[in-house]
């Protein structure tokens, strides 16, 4: 009998229920708007009720094989425990692998959302394409997640908080920061970042295009900037350049920390790669002495021993499709691991 698994996206404003066979082939979805309003509780039914939806459409003639569900973080691991989750007020502890577990009747699998995405673009992206046994995946959203595969697995550290590169200092005293720290990451290479930058840069008198769209809007998204940045505007190109600046400090670190053969840069920002992917390099050539001596010699160099930075090949819904790919992961795991 052929099999299938749920995974189960867990997002600030969606939430996202889709199952998926092995091969990626999706055969049904339900996307709701995640009621935070209605509390944790009814967050968690609204879930449960739409995974026993698929799984009944679909039970009759496939086996499920499992439950996936991804979660923002930070998250204890294996446990499934919440810490403090900036856009969930109401959720700090809660135990959502137990809660979930409780209202469906059978286990889940919970894992951080940055680390499925992960995950999926080791199994069906650009991991996939290249062959490669480990990566590191920076994934530009709203903040920026981070994910690592060391030898096939995703990498969990002692409590399932490894892979939060997003929250690498950069700049000492740099922008305040979500997590409580300072010069993140996040706070330069993020489209909430764009904004904040595209923001500062029309207060210097930089760019009129960007200071007319916020004093009729009063906000500027990063995709408005990339398309001005596009068009010529050196204000918004200069943004894009510094959130190249700051991809390439932690790319370099993360570089000469780990010496994978693969790091992928994914999330809606990774769609103005071309703005900010020069100053990257630039500054990992610059910076990173394993990336000058592993550097490929152009893009089209898949030497295996070389260290390649690329855009993700799966699109935004690489979190959905990892965390349905949970469960078949573990089941080869320990195939291949018997205990
Ligand atoms: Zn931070």
């Amino acid at each position: 009998m052929n099999s299938f698994s749920i995974g189960v996206d867990l997002g600030g404003t969606n939430l996202r229920i889709a199952a998926f066979t092995r091969a990626q082939e999706r055969l049904e979805s339900i996307a709701i708007p995640t009621r935070l309003e209605a509390g944790k509780y009814a967050v968690v039914q609204d879930m449960c009720d739409a995974i026993h939806e698929i799984a009944k459409k679909l039970r009759g003639s496939l086996e499920l094989v499992g439950v996936g569900v991804g979660s923002p973080g930070p998250l204890q691991l294996p446990s499934g425990k919440l810490y403090h989750l900036p856009n969930f007020p109401g959720w700090d502890g809660f135990e959502l692998k137990v809660e979930i577990e409780k209202v469906l009747g059978m286990p889940v699998i919970i894992e951080n959302d940055a680390n499925a995405a992960a995950l999926a673009e080791f199994l069906h992206g650009s991991g996939k394409q290249r062959g490669v046994d480990s990566l590191c995946m920076l994934t530009l959203g709203t903040g920026v997640g981070n994910g690592i595969i060391l030898n096939r697995r995703v990498w969990h550290g002692m409590l399932g908080m490894a892979g939060e590169a997003g929250h690498g200092p950069l700049e000492y005293d740099g922008a305040p920061c979500g997590c409580g720290g300072r010069g993140c990451l996040e706070q330069y290479a993020s489209a909430t970042a764009v904004s904040r930058m595209a923001k500062e840069t029309a207060e210097a008198g930089q760019s009129e295009a960007i200071a007319h769209i916020l004093a009729t809007r009063g906000t500027v998204s990063a995709r408005r900037v990339a398309q001005l940045a596009d068009a010529g505007d050196e204000g918004a190109r200069q943004v894009y350049r510094t959130v190249g600046k700051f991809l390439g400090l932690s790319l370099s670190q993360l570089v000469n920390t780990l010496n994978l053969p693969l790091y992928v840069v994914g999330g809606g920002l990774a769609s103005s790669w071309h703005l900010f992917a020069p100053t990257m390099f630039a500054v990992l050539l610059r910076d990173s002495y394993v990336y000058r001596l592993t550097a490929p010699r152009d893009e089209l160099d898949i030497n295996p021993l070389c260290t390649h930075i690329v855009p993700a090949l799966l699109g935004s819904e690489s979190g959905l499709l990892g965390a349905a790919m949970l469960p078949f992961a573990e089941r080869e795991m320990a195939v291949a691991l018997p205990s």
